[in-house]
């Protein structure tokens, strides 16, 4: 059956990473329908929206997403709502994506890109499963008040609500454990159940889930030990679970311990496994245009599109190993480059993984 995937390049470096993913795409031996739209600044540009109603059709109608990335110094003069950030907020909510998956890996040919030790984060491998939709990001009621009674009666307050329904934390902790499962079996989960309501909740709920993931083992940990422990020993973590406020924090953590930001990919999924995917990191306006861009991140993305939408692991295997083998011939986009190593354009770096295919 023939997969849709709706090719979103965006602004900034967008489009020159994008080229490069769809190309490793196109060389597999898969039956793929990509279909180009517009998004973001750029689309804002042409049709007036940053998610026109034909590119929100389009995506719903795919079974994938492949983003590149928006935003540039020139759109921040809109009101809000036309903003290019505003087009992913809109396809998250869409599409229902409340799944962020977030691998952390350090190649071991790029250990000293890392802030760490190389010891300590050579061959880093984790991956971060952070609720997208809820958490006191959502809750209701939120805003400023007057006080009317207490020690600080009279004062305005700002005030925001943490909550999580149930089947908000089921359906995360299977996607969590699921991955888990895929990989080492391992899965820690991270609350603050020791000072706050929802995250006992939540702890209860992961216990529960537990008992049908027998292969899994599930630990524990508070957040604030979880920051300290991704920095102290960091491979000692495989899958992390966490809400949307912890887990905003904490994958941005993971992701300055490899150092690469042009390496990470990211995917965010929905119930049926429907998924936007695209590079951690944002549009670099300061660098487009000029095909120095690194576009493994979006590549990788490729991949993880492959293995959790597309069900087909075999070729996100095959993509996973060709980034390998360019990283291990030493070629280098300049935001990893050093020396001893060879510094390759954004074209060339795609021609590397498309020969190494
Ligand atoms: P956003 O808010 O969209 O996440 P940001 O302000 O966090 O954006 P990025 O766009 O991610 O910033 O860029 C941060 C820095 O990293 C910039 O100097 C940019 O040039 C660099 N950078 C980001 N992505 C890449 C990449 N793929 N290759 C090389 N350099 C990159
Ligand atoms: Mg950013």
């Amino acid at each position: 059956m023939t997969s849709r995937i709706a090719v979103l390049p965006g602004d900034g470096i967008g489009p020159e990473i994008v080229e490069q993913a769809v190309r490793v795409l196109r060389a597999l031996d898969l039956d793929l329908e990509l279909t180009e739209a517009p998004v973001g600044g750029a689309a804002y540009a042409a049709k007036g929206h940053p998610l026109p109603e034909d590119t929100l059709a389009l995506a719903r109608q795919s079974d994938a997403v492949l983003f590149g990335a928006v935003g540039d110094w020139k759109y921040d003069h809109l009101e809000r709502a036309l903003r290019p950030e505003q087009a992913v907020l809109g396809l998250r909510k869409a599409l229902g994506l409340f799944a962020n998956l977030r691998p952390a890996i350090l190649y071991p040919e790029l250990a000293n890109a890392s802030s760490l030790k190389p010891e300590v984060v050579a061959g880093l491998d984790i991956l971060i499963v952070r609720e997208l939709t809820g958490d006191i990001y959502f809750g209701q009621p939120r805003g400023v008040r007057t006080l009317e009674d207490g020690p600080f009666a009279g004062d305005r307050q700002g005030y925001d609500t943490m909550h999580y329904a149930e089947t908000e934390v089921r359906r995360i902790a299977h996607v969590a454990f699921q991955a888990a499962a895929r990989r080492q079996g391992r899965l820690c989960s991270v609350d603050k159940a020791n000072v706050l309501e929802t995250s006992q909740f939540w702890r209860d709920i992961m216990i529960d889930v537990a008992r049908e993931y027998p292969q899994v083992e599930l630990s524990h940990m508070y957040v604030d030990n979880a920051a300290m422990q991704l920095v102290r020993a960091p491979k000692a973590f495989d899958v992390v679970v966490t809400g949307n406020l912890f887990g905003d924090i904490l994958s941005d953590e993971a992701a300055m311990l490899t150092g690469s930001i042009g390496m990470l990919p990211s995917a965010s999924l929905n119930a049926s496994r429907q998924g936007l995917y695209e590079p951690s990191h944002g549009s670099a306006p300061d660098i487009a245009g000029q095909n120095i861009a690194n576009p493994l991140a979006t590549i990788l993305s490729a991949a993880m599109m492959l293995r959790y939408s597309l069900n087909a692991a075999p070729a996100a295997d095959r993509i996973e190993a060709a980034v390998q083998a360019v990283l291990a011939q030493g070629l280098r986009t300049a935001d990893i480059h050093e020396n001893g190593t060879t510094r390759v354009s954004t074209s060339e770096m795609g021609d590397a993984v498309l020969k190494a295919l």
